[in-house]
């Protein structure tokens, strides 16, 4: 914690939510997306291209024992798209672009072959991660709480109801010690460095939700200081996540930005089938809030967007841009940028045509 008053800026740390086949991942993406407690413009969740973003303000809302602590840590930019293959996929410089993980395990159904792959995944890449143990709500005889934190809706649960959680709950932490994790139940750990936590939600209900995202919080803060530390004014460093025919503006990019600012008029250099491509910025674009979808324009025009966000960039020449590969904003030597979008792309055994 001493470290943070030295540090100017931390970014938004990105999170992709893996776990097995219908134990509930998509469910907890939406909750959190309909979670939008907080009307003020700066505390609201908003969609980005690709993401949604949680600001600290609206995690302070939802959470009272937070409203106290202080925290560096932004918000929380959630990647819509779940699952392993989103995760392996989507690289920053040699890495996940994801910052930190979920993973989502059924109470009723425990561990299964993907909740497994997923954490040999992130053991790999060393990713910090937090376990949701999900769909308490449906823990026979569950007295539902909506949207309250675990420990006071599990005070509200009977003997028989407290027990079956605890047996649960030392079976998932007896599977992840066989697997290496040291865990425990969050509102137990002391440190976020060295233990992982597990929080009891529910999607459905909402009941444990806070407590999720204010532990990924405490995980950013004590754990990921130093690697989320950035410098705001240096050149734009992103992901592209699909290249997409847009009416109007023709091929687009929607891009996850995780390191500097990303503005209109800049050069970038990205990955095409022709080889490394040099262009400029036309436009930025964000979606337009929910009540506002019905009007002609579903995208509003900024100038520009600092990471971590989920941006649509229109430019020149994007038909042919392989998806998955790197956006560098160019400041200086370019050749030096290009030799490293080729290595990225190598990494993922992609080679360009020299040009
Ligand atoms: P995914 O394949 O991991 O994305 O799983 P989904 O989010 O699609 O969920 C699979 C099924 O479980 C759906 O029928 C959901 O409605 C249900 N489900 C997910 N989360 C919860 C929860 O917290 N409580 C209950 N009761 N059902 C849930």
């Amino acid at each position: 914690m001493a470290k943070s008053a030295k540090i100017a800026k931390i970014r938004t740390p990105i999170v992709c939510v893996l776990g097995h086949v219908d134990h509930g991942k998509t469910s907890l993406l939406d909750r959190i997306r309909g979670s939008s407690v907080v009307s003020s413009e700066a505390g609201a969740i908003t969609q980005h291209i690709g993401a949604t973003l949680v600001p600290i303000e609206a995690i302070r809302a939802m959470s009272t024992s937070m409203q106290k602590i202080p925290v560096t840590v932004p918000g929380l930019l959630f990647i819509d798209t779940p699952g392993h293959h989103a995760f392996t996929t989507l690289r920053a410089r040699g890495g996940a672009l994801a910052d930190m993980a979920i993973v989502v395990v059924d109470i009723n159904e425990g561990f299964q072959p993907q909740t497994i792959e997923a954490l040999q995944i992130l053991r790999g890449c060393k990713t910090p991660f937090v376990v949701a143990l999900t769909k308490i709500d449906r823990v026979h005889g569950w007295r539902v709480v909506e949207n309250a934190p675990f420990l006071t809706t599990f005070a509200q649960q009977n003997e028989r109801i407290q027990e079956f959680m605890e047996t649960r709950h030392y079976e998932i932490v007896g599977k992840l010690s066989d697997l290496g994790f040291n865990c425990e139940r969050f509102d137990r750990v002391q440190d976020f460095a060295r233990n992982i936590a597990i929080v009891p939600i529910s999607a459905h209900t909402g009941e444990g939700i806070a407590d999720l995202l204010m532990v990924m919080i405490g995980l950013a803060q004590r754990y990921m200081e130093q690697s989320l530390a950035m410098s705001v004014d240096g050149p734009g460093c992103g992901t592209v996540l699909e290249v997409k025919e847009e009416r109007g503006l023709g091929p687009t990019l929607d891009v996850i930005l995780y390191d500097g600012t990303l503005s209109v008029g800049d050069e970038i250099m990205l990955a095409s089938e022709d080889g490394v491509i040099t262009t400029k910025v036309r436009s930025l674009l964000k979606p337009r809030p929910m009540k506002e979808i019905l009007t002609e324009e579903r995208f509003e025009r900024v100038k520009s967007v600092v990471a971590a966000s989920g941006v649509k960039v229109a430019a020149p020449n994007l038909d042919r841009v392989i998806a998955g590969s790197p956006l560098r904003g160019v400041r200086g030597d370019r050749e030096a940028v290009a030799t490293q979008i080729r290595q990225e792309m190598e990494e993922i055994h992609v080679k360009l045509v020299e040009d």
